[in-house]
């Protein structure tokens, strides 16, 4: 259920009987020639319905905003700092949590806000000791990338890539243009990881790794597949 499309009273209802409430988190930014700039939060949106269709759930509007330094000034990136991020996420948790649900999750679409969620989460848990709150961003990746993906991933980053793609494709595949997916792995840096260098230098493209090999089967399949992990997990608390 959609908080957007609901009353009151009808939260009111969903918080009595022990719902989940999910928050989902995206960013606004570059996913190279064939993917809108909304990827991350569409993805994160998938998963937050593909769970609400397993468990019940309120599913509140999605964060379209993320930490993005590495597309800033790239046409179409918006970004927010970690400090406001983290505050923008701890402030809307709090607010949930006063109106009384204890179960909260947020279904993640983008790498680089896992790092600010995580210390979100601590500074919850230790204020509200009492909720349940998961963090999720494409849980037993590692297991499902390997099992469905033909391409290899770069360098252990995933952007707009055979991935990303394929869910896309399961998810609204009116916004993806597979005409104009293309392949890059570009050659990594010597000081990539230990300097500042920009991910928005490296790829001409905006690429990493190989979009061609998308499909919608695929991207349908792992989604199920992450929605059945999570909801076991949701059941058992
Ligand atoms: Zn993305």
């Amino acid at each position: 259920m959609l908080a957007r499309e609901m009353t009151r009273f009808e939260v009111q209802e969903r918080i009595e009987a022990g719902d989940w409430a999910i928050l989902p988190v995206g960013a606004c930014e570059q996913h190279g020639p064939h993917l809108p700039l909304g990827t991350d939060v569409y993805l994160a949106e998938y998963q937050a319905e593909e769970i609400a269709d397993r468990v019940p759930a309120v599913v509140f509007p999605s964060v379209n905003f993320g930490y993005s330094w590495v597309w800033k000034g790239l046409p179409g990136t918006l970004t927010l700092s970690q400090q406001t991020f983290n505050l923008l996420i701890y402030e809307l948790l709090e607010s949930l949590i006063e109106q009384g649900f204890d179960k909260i999750m947020i279904t993640n679409g983008h790498d680089s806000n896992v790092k600010a969620l995580r210390y979100v989460q601590r500074d919850i848990v230790d204020a509200h000791p009492d909720v349940e709150l998961l963090i999720i961003f494409y849980p037993n990746m590692k297991d499902v990338y390997q099992r469905y993906m033909e391409s290899p991933m770069w360098h252990g980053m995933f952007h707009a890539e055979e991935f990303e793609t394929s869910l896309m494709l399961a998810y609204r595949d009116d916004l993806v243009h597979m005409d104009r997916a293309v392949c890059e792995y570009p050659s990594k840096p010597a000081l990539y990881g230990l300097d500042a260098s920009s991910l928005a230098t490296i790829s001409a493209s905006g690429v990493y790794g190989d979009a061609t090999y998308a499909s919608r089967e695929k991207g349908k399949a792992m989604a199920a597949e992450f929605a059945d992990y999570v909801a076991e997990i949701a059941r058992s608390l």
